[in-house]
C-alpha cells in the first residue's frame, strides 16, 4: 500500500503485521496531502476529526492520552513519500510535550533533566520544521549556555541549565513568530501535519524530485508514532543499521549506534557512534533479536534493508525499514549472493541491478590504489574519470581537443554556447550549478565525466587561472588536472586510470541476462580494438561497422582527398584503387577478430565535405598566404581545395547529399568498398576462418535506391567469387533512418536481406531536429520543462519514432517473413530503449562495445517483465 501510505508508513504496517516490535501510530495518507493541495495549502474537509477519532483508538492501545498532565502520550511526526526521498523533508520528535506534561515525563522517567532536554528539543525541532526558524539562533542559546557553565558538551548540562535553555528558546520563538509557543497538544499536532503536508514541496524536495524524476503528484503521508525513548539511561539506545554492507555488498549487518541517544544525534555526528558489532558485548540478547529481526525482514522483503531502532529500557523497537540504498558493486554482489542463498529467483535477481549501476562500472575508473592529490570536492555529475589539460574557453577546448590535446573544460557554469567545447574535452568541471546544471545534463547525456558545483574553485577567467579557497593552490591554464565524476573529486596531476573488466558478480549475473534474454545483443564498432572489446563484453556480432572512420585516419585522407577532388571517373577511380586494399585490410582484421558472428559493414554515409579542410580557415590560410607573398603553387593548391568545398557546400549537410545518394552519384565508392569486402571475405574463407559479412546500404528512403546500389553489390560479389574461385556467403540490407523507409518498408523488404534502424537519424528526420542543434540549444530546456519526458536522442521516443518502427516490423515481416531486424541508434544501448525493442520483437540491439553489458541486462529485464514476472521490490 505504498503509494497510499509512503513508504515508510506502508513498512510500518508490514513489520506490525509480520509481529515485529513496533511503536503503534496512525497514518495520515498521501491522498489527504494530494487533497492538502487541491484545497489551495488546507486540511481537507473530515480529515481532523477522522485524525482525533483515530488517535483515540492509539491512546486506547498504548494506555496514554494525548496531552493527559497525568500519562501524556507523545508522537513523533515524520513525513513519508511513495518513493524513498532521505532527507528532503520534515520530522518533529516529541511532540505532545508541554509545560505541564514535561513534569509527568520527568517523574515517569525518573529522570527531570531526560525530560527537559525532550522538551527543549521540541521546541527547536518544532520552531525550526514549523515555524522556520533558523536552527543556528536556537544553537546561539545553547552555546550561550554551555560556556556560562563551562560545559564542553551537552551531557554536562543539568536540569537546571535546560531550564534555562527552554526559556531562552521559548523566547526566542515568541520573537520570530510573534506567537507564544503552542501548549496544546492538539494544536501542536495539526502544525506539524500542515508543516510536513507543506515540506512536499520546499525547494530540495522539488530538486531530489526532479533529479530522481519522481513524479510531483505523489504526495506524502504522515506517520504519527507513540514515541520510543532511546535516551532513557544507559539501557537504551538509537542506532541505523544495514542489514548488508551497502557499499561492498558483504553479507553482514553494517552500522551504528549510540548509547543513551536520539534518533538525530546518531545523524548529527555530535557523538561518534560505536559500530553494530560493538552492541553485541553491550547488550547482547537485544543484539541477537536484532540480528534476528534483520534477517526476517531480508526473507520478507527479499531485500537488503536500511533499518533505524531504539531501544528503550533494553526493549526493542524498530522505527523503520525500507530497501537500502548501496553503491553498484554492492548491487551486484547482494543480487547475485542473493539468488544463491535462495532468497530470490534469477529473474528477481536480474531486476535487483539498475542498468544505471553497470554504467557506473562499465566507465574507466581511477586506479583504486593510486594515491590521489585530492585538491576540491563538488557534485557527482557523470561518471567516469579523465585527465586533462585545464582550459577556461570553449573555443580554445575545441582548439586544442582537435590537435589531438586532452582537455578538462572548467567554468564556473556552461551554457549552451559551450557545447562545441564539451564535446572536444575529456571532461567538465564547473564551479556553480547543481545535479540537473547544462554542463551536467549534457556530459551525462555524452557519457563523458562531469563534477559540478565544485564550489571551493574560485574561477578568474582574466588572469586564466582558479584558485581552491581557503588553501595556496592556483591551478593555471594549461596544468593537469584529473576529475572522478563519479566520486566528485577534482584531484592535482595526471592519474592513472583503469579499463573496466567484467568478472565476479558482474560475469554471474550477465550470464544469468544471457540465458533470459531472447533479443540478441551486438556491438557498433568500426576497429579491430573495438571489435575484441564488443567480443570480450558478450557481443554476438557487430551491428554496425562505420567505415566513415576508416577514412579519416590520418594517413587515408590524403588519398580520399585525392577522390574527391578528382574531375574524372578516371581520376577518382585511381585514387579509390589506392584505398581499395587498406579498406580490404580493415575488413581482413575485424572479420577475423569477429569470426562465426554476423559483421553489418556500412557504405560510405556522411557527406563528402566532412573530409576537406574548414572552408573559413582555408580561406584565412589563403589571406595570409598572399599578405605574405607565400609560395604561389601553395596558394593555388589551396584555392582549388576551398572551391571544392565550396562547390561542396551544403546548406544542411544533415538532409544533404550523402548517404546511398553519395553512392548513386559516384557508384564506384561503393563498389570499391564492397570489392574491399569480398576480397577480405574470400581471403579469409580461404584461410577456413567462417565469416559473415553484411552489406548495409545507408539512408535509403525509396525502394529504387536500394535497388540501383544492390545491384553493383551483388555483381562485385559475383566477380570476386570468380576472379577468387572461393564461394562465399554474404547479405546486403539496408537502415530504416528517414520516416519514408519505415513506411515503405514492404517494399523496401522486398529487396533487402535483413533492415537495421538507424534510430539516431529517424530520430532527427522524425521530429524534424538536428542533433548537435537541439542538445545545445533548446533539448535540455524541453526536458527541464516537461515538454518532452526525455531527450529523445537518449531514450527512444516511443510514441513517434517507435511507431514507425512499429510499421517497419510489421509490414517488412509481412512482405518478407523471418527478415532479421536490428537497431543500430545509439538507444541500443539504453535500457529503456532495449526494452521497446524487445517488445517490437527486432532481433537484436546494438550499441557501443562498452554499453553490451547493459544491453544484455536490459534485455533480460524487457523479457522479465513481459513475461508477467511482478518483483517484490525490484528497483527497475
Ligand atoms: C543512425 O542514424 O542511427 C546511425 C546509426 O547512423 P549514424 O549515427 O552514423 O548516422
Ligand atoms: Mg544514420
Amino acid at each position: 500500500m505504498k503509494s497510499l501510505l509512503g513508504g515508510k508508513g506502508a513498512n510500518l504496517c508490514e513489520m506490525t503485521n509480520i509481529g515485529l516490535p513496533v511503536p503503534p501510530g496512525i497514518i495520515i495518507t498521501t491522498e489527504a496531502c494530494n487533497e492538502f493541495y487541491d484545497y489551495d495549502r488546507r486540511f481537507p474537509p473530515g480529515m481532523e476529526d477522522q485524525v482525533k477519532e483515530k488517535l483515540g483508538v492509539l491512546e486506547q492501545d498504548t494506555g496514554k492520552k494525548f496531552g493527559d498532565p497525568k500519562n501524556p502520550l507523545l508522537v513523533s511526526v515524520r513525513s513519508g513519500a511513495v518513493i524513498s526521498m532521505p532527507g528532503m523533508m520534515d520530522t518533529v520528535l516529541n511532540l505532545g510535550l508541554n509545560d505541564e506534561t514535561v513534569a509527568e515525563l520527568a517523574k515517569s522517567a525518573n529522570d527531570e533533566r531526560f525530560a527537559l532536554d525532550c522538551y527543549r528539543r521540541f521546541i527547536n525541532m518544532f520552531g525550526g520544521v514549523v515555524m522556520g526558524i533558523e536552527h543556528h539562533k536556537f544553537e546561539h542559546i545553547l552555546d550561550g549556555q554551555k560556556k556560562k557553565k563551562d560545559a564542553a558538551f551537552d551531557h554536562l548540562l543539568t536540569a537546571e541549565d535546560w531550564r534555562e535553555v527552554i526559556a531562552g528558546y521559548k523566547k526566542l520563538f515568541e520573537e520570530e513568530t510573534g506567537r507564544s509557543f503552542p501548549q496544546d497538544p492538539m494544536e501542536q499536532l495539526f502544525m506539524a501535519v500542515y508543516a510536513v503536508f507543506n515540506s512536499w514541496n520546499n525547494d530540495r524536495a522539488i530538486v531530489y524530485r526532479k533529479i530522481n524524476k519522481i513524479s510531483d503528484s505523489l504526495g506524502t503521508a504522515v506517520n504519527i508514532q507513540m514515541m520510543v525513548f532511546g535516551n532513557l539511561g544507559n539501557d537504551c539506545a538509537t542506532g541505523v543499521a544495514f542489514t548488508r554492507n551497502p557499499s561492498t555488498g558483504e553479507n553482514l549487518l553494517y552500522g551504528e549506534y549510540l548509547i543513551n541517544a536520539q534518533g538525530e544525534d546518531v545523524v548529527a555526528g555530535i557523538r561518534t557512534p560505536m559500530p553494530i558489532s560493538k552492541l553485541k558485548d553491550e547488550m547482547p540478547a537485544v543484539y541477537q533479536q536484532f540480528a534476528d529481526t534483520c534477517i526476517l525482514l531480508e526473507k520478507h522483503y527479499q531485500n537488503m534493508q536500511d533499518v533505524e531502532f531504539t531501544i528503550e529500557r533494553g526493549k526493542l523497537f524498530m522505527l523503520q525499514t525500507r530497501n537500502g540504498k548501496r553503491t553498484a558493486q554492492a548491487a551486484m554482489k547482494i543480487a547475485a549472493d542473493m539468488v544463491k542463498e535462495g532468497l530470490i529467483s534469477k529473474e528477481e535477481g536480474i531486476l535487483r541491478v539498475e542498468p544505471a549501476h553497470l554504467d557506473n562500472l562499465l566507465h574507466r575508473r581511477i586506479d583504486p590504489g593510486a594515491k590521489l592529490d585530492v585538491i576540491a570536492k563538488g557534485l557527482p555529475a557523470s561518471p567516469g574519470a579523465a585527465s586533462g589539460k585545464v582550459v577556461f574557453d570553449a573555443d580554445e577546448a575545441e582548439k586544442l581537443g582537435n590537435d589531438g590535446e586532452k582537455v578538462i573544460l572548467v567554468r564556473t557554469e556552461t551554457t549552451p554556447d559551450d557545447i562545441h567545447g564539451i564535446v572536444a574535452a575529456q571532461g567538465i568541471l564547473t564551479s556553480r550549478g547543481g545535479m540537473t546544471s547544462h554542463a551536467a545534463v549534457v556530459a551525462r547525456g555524452m557519457g563523458k565525466p562531469c563534477v559540478c558545483g565544485c564550489e571551493t574553485l574560485a574561477i578568474d577567467y582574466v588572469a586564466q587561472e582558479f584558485k581552491v579557497k581557503n588553501t595556496d593552490i592556483i591551478i593555471k591554464k594549461g596544468d593537469l588536472i584529473s576529475i572522478d565524476g563519479a566520486a566528485g573529486q577534482v584531484i592535482k596531476g595526471e592519474v592513472p586510470m583503469i579499463d573496466p573488466e567484467i568478472s565476479g558478480e558482474l560475469q554471474e549475473i550477465l550470464v544469468w541476462a544471457d540465458h533470459l534474454r531472447t533479443i540478441g545483443v551486438r556491438a557498433n564498432a568500426d576497429n579491430p580494438t573495438d571489435s575484441t572489446r564488443a567480443r570480450e563484453f558478450g557481443a554476438e556480432g557487430i551491428g554496425l561497422c562505420r567505415t566513415e572512420h576508416m577514412f579519416m585516419a590520418p594517413d587515408r585522407i590524403p588519398v580520399v582527398q585525392e577522390m574527391i577532388m578528382s574531375d574524372t571517373l578516371e581520376e577518382r577511380e585511381a585514387a579509390l584503387a589506392k584505398l581499395l586494399p587498406v579498406q580490404q585490410g580493415d575488413f581482413y582484421e575485424i572479420l577475423k577478430i569477429m569470426r562465426d558472428l554476423p559483421v553489418t559493414i556500412r557504405l560510405l554515409d556522411p557527406p563528402l565535405h566532412e573530409f576537406l579542410p574548414n572552408g573559413e580557415e582555408l580561406a584565412i590560410e589563403i589571406t595570409k598566404l598572399r599578405a605574405t607573398n607565400g609560395d604561389p603553387k601553395e596558394i593555388e593548391e589551396k584555392e582549388t581545395i576551398l572551391k571544392k568545398v565550396r562547390s561542396l557546400h551544403e546548406f544542411n549537410p544533415m538532409l544533404g547529399h550523402r548517404g546511398c545518394r553519395l553512392g548513386i552519384s559516384f557508384p564506384e565508392i561503393y563498389k570499391m568498398q564492397a570489392r574491399a569486402i569480398f576480397q577480405a571475405t574470400a581471403q579469409l574463407t580461404k584461410e577456413g576462418v567462417r565469416v559473415i559479412p553484411e552489406v548495409e546500404i545507408p539512408l535509403v528512403g525509396d525502394i529504387n535506391e536500394l535497388k540501383i546500389t544492390r545491384v553493383d553489390v551483388d555483381e562485385m560479389a559475383a566477380q570476386v567469387k570468380k576472379e577468387t574461385g572461393v564461394d562465399f556467403e554474404y547479405s546486403v540490407g539496408t537502415m530504416i533512418e528517414v520516416p519514408r523507409a519505415a513506411l515503405t518498408a514492404a517494399e523496401i523488404a522486398a529487396e533487402a536481406d535483413f533492415f537495421s534502424f538507424g534510430t539516431n537519424d529517424l530520430t532527427q528526420t522524425t521530429f524534424g531536429f538536428s542533433r548537435d542543434d537541439a542538445e545545445g540549444k533548446f533539448l535540455h530546456e524541453y526536458v527541464e520543462k516537461k515538454i518532452l519526458p526525455d531527450d529523445p536522442f537518449v531514450v527512444l521516443d516511443r510514441k513517434g519514432v517507435g511507431k514507425l518502427m512499429k510499421i517497419a516490423v510489421e509490414e517488412g515481416r509481412n512482405a518478407k517473413p523471418g527478415l532479421v531486424i536490428g537497431i543500430c541508434g545509439e538507444h541500443g544501448g539504453e535500457a529503456n530503449s532495449v526494452e521497446f525493442c524487445h517488445l517490437v520483437g527486432l532481433d537484436y540491439v546494438s550499441c557501443s562495445p562498452f554499453r553490451v553489458p547493459i544491453a544484455r541486462l536490459a534485455a533480460a529485464q524487457a523479457k522479465v517483465k513481459q513475461g508477467g514476472y511482478i518483483s517484490k521490490s525490484a528497483t527497475v
